[in-house]
């Protein structure tokens, strides 16, 4: 009989340890921080041009602070590295940068796929599908391919999957992803700006620009894909939109 207790006990304990593990978001993962200032340094192009040492630090300790707190996950061949990590960490501080108090609380866990995905989350590089926030069983995880991961930080074409993912996620700290970041922009200017987004995706749908077509799909995504361009090719933007440029710099506020 004894040995009986013991054993429901240990059930019981071993499920209340798995409750509690499933509830929490920290991974209590010990992160160095020098080797991650090294990737840092060697591939985050937006570390590197900031100046101002004393925020060079705070992207850093934000970049650690989201480490460990998030659980990365390879699915099926796919194997990540601490390179990936970081990028993937990076690509969550870069839109938010600018406030200091931004905390997410909507991710949990990121599943990285070695390539692109489809609806059934099967791994198809040919498919579309290279970034994805999750909802129902899948809220507060996001789904990302490696490669479009990587590609992203490689290439400065406009375009940068994690970085789009992380702009739904401020969008849906609001409650609805919706276009309108409700906690970025002032009251007084989600009007102007739902109309500014509205007109540029009848422009998208009636001519050729240079804005990605997926753009168009609706305003949750217009936003996303506008903020890639905004911080890939903002130089570019404010040259071929220089009002949807400055609506942005309200929204992000570089510096
Ligand atoms: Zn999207």
């Amino acid at each position: 009989m004894p040995i009986i207790f013991v054993l429901l006990a240990l059930v019981g304990l071993y499920f209340l340890v798995k409750k509690n593990i499933n509830r929490t978001n920290v991974t209590n993962k010990k992160v160095d921080p020098i080797q991650i200032e090294k990737i840092l340094i060697e591939e985050v192009d937006f570390y590197k041009a900031i100046e101002n040492p004393i925020r060079r630090e705070s992207f850093k300790l934000r970049v650690i602070h989201f480490l460990e707190h998030v659980r990365f996950t390879s699915v099926g061949n796919a194997k990540h590295e601490l390179l990936d990590e970081v990028l993937i960490a990076s690509s969550a501080i870069i839109p938010i940068f600018n406030f200091p108090d931004w905390e997410y609380n909507n991710i949990k866990e990121v599943l990285l796929y070695e390539d692109h995905f489809d609806e059934n989350f099967k791994v198809n590089k040919d498919h579309k599908l290279m970034g994805m926030v999750g909802e129902g069983a899948l809220n507060s995880t996001m789904l990302l391919s490696l490669r479009a991961l990587r590609e992203g930080f490689e290439r400065r074409d406009g375009s940068h999957t994690a970085i789009h993912e992380f702009v739904h996620l401020i969008d849906h700290a609001d409650g609805v992803i919706d276009g309108v970041p409700a906690y970025l922009l002032p009251n007084d200017l989600i009007t102007p700006w739902l109309r500014l987004i509205r007109g540029m995706i009848q422009d998208i749908k009636e001519n050729e620009t240079e804005i990605n077509p997926y753009a168009s799909t609706n305003e949750a995504e217009f936003f996303a894909v506008i903020a890639e361009y905004f911080f890939e090719k903002p130089t570019l933007l404010e040259r071929n939109h220089p009002h949807l440029y400055s609506m942005l710099t309200t929204i992000f506020k570089p510096k």
